[in-house]
Formats: C-alpha cells, structure tokens, sequence
C-alpha cells in the first residue's frame, strides 16, 4: 500500500538503523582484487635495500597518491594493521605510521579497560 508524502508512515515502516557499516563496494569480492596497486608499479610501495631518505621520502609520498584514489583503502590499512605488516606502504601509511596507530590504540584499549574496571568497581559497591 501506498503512503502519500504528508501522511504519516505505520510504525512498522520505520526501516532500522543499520548497525553495520554501509559497504562501498562488493563484499562478496575479496579486497584486495581491487586494489590500485595491482596495475602500478609494484616497486613504489616496498623500499629497495639501502635506499637514501630523501628517495624513500619522495617513494612513500608517490605511493601514497596511489592509495588515495585506491577504493580498498581502508580495508587495506585495517589489514597491515591487524597483521602486522611490517615493511612498506599499506592502506597509505608507511611501516612507521602504522607503528604509530597500533601504539595509540594499544594505548585507548588500555584506557577503555581501565574505564571499564572503574565501572565495574563503582557498580560492584552498590
Ligand atoms: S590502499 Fe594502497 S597499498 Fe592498499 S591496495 Fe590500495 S593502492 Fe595498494
């Protein structure tokens, strides 16, 4: 049955608040067949032994700008960060950068522990 715009919806027809992210692209497909990456070249994203600063600089920036137009970016990074990876640019951070997010959510896991401890302690004295 159809509902006029200025009539009220039946409760029913309220559609639920997805709980789930809304995905961007076919998740039937694994991610990583969609990665840019694939058609670049592969040597921008891992460092050749002994390679200058400044190289691996303007190496990481290049492939950096490949990540960002790459539609698995985020499923990328979550992934070089759940394995770890340890070596080159994943997800449009280097190996350094993803030490530095690992860090910081060791540290908030620390600290949401502790909140949760607290919580339980102030309900646990009634
Ligand atoms: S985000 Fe970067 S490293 Fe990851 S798949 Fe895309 S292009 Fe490759």
């Amino acid at each position: 049955m159809l509902h006029p715009p200025h009539q009220s919806l039946p409760v029913t027809a309220i559609p639920a608040i997805p709980t789930q992210r809304v995905p961007t692209r076919d998740s039937e497909v694994p991610w990583h067949t969609e990665a840019v990456c694939r058609r670049d070249e592969a040597g921008l994203f891992f460092a050749p032994s002994k390679e200058p600063t400044a190289a691996r600089l303007s190496r990481e920036q290049a492939a950096k700008r490949v990540c960002a137009r790459c539609p698995v970016m985020v499923e990328c990074r979550e992934h070089a960060l759940l394995q770890p990876e340890p070596y080159g640019v994943w997800g449009g951070l280097t190996a350094a950068e993803r030490r530095v997010v690992l860090a910081r959510r060791r540290r908030r896991d620390v600290e949401l522990q502790k909140s949760a401890h607290a919580v339980t302690r102030i309900a646990a004295a009634g």
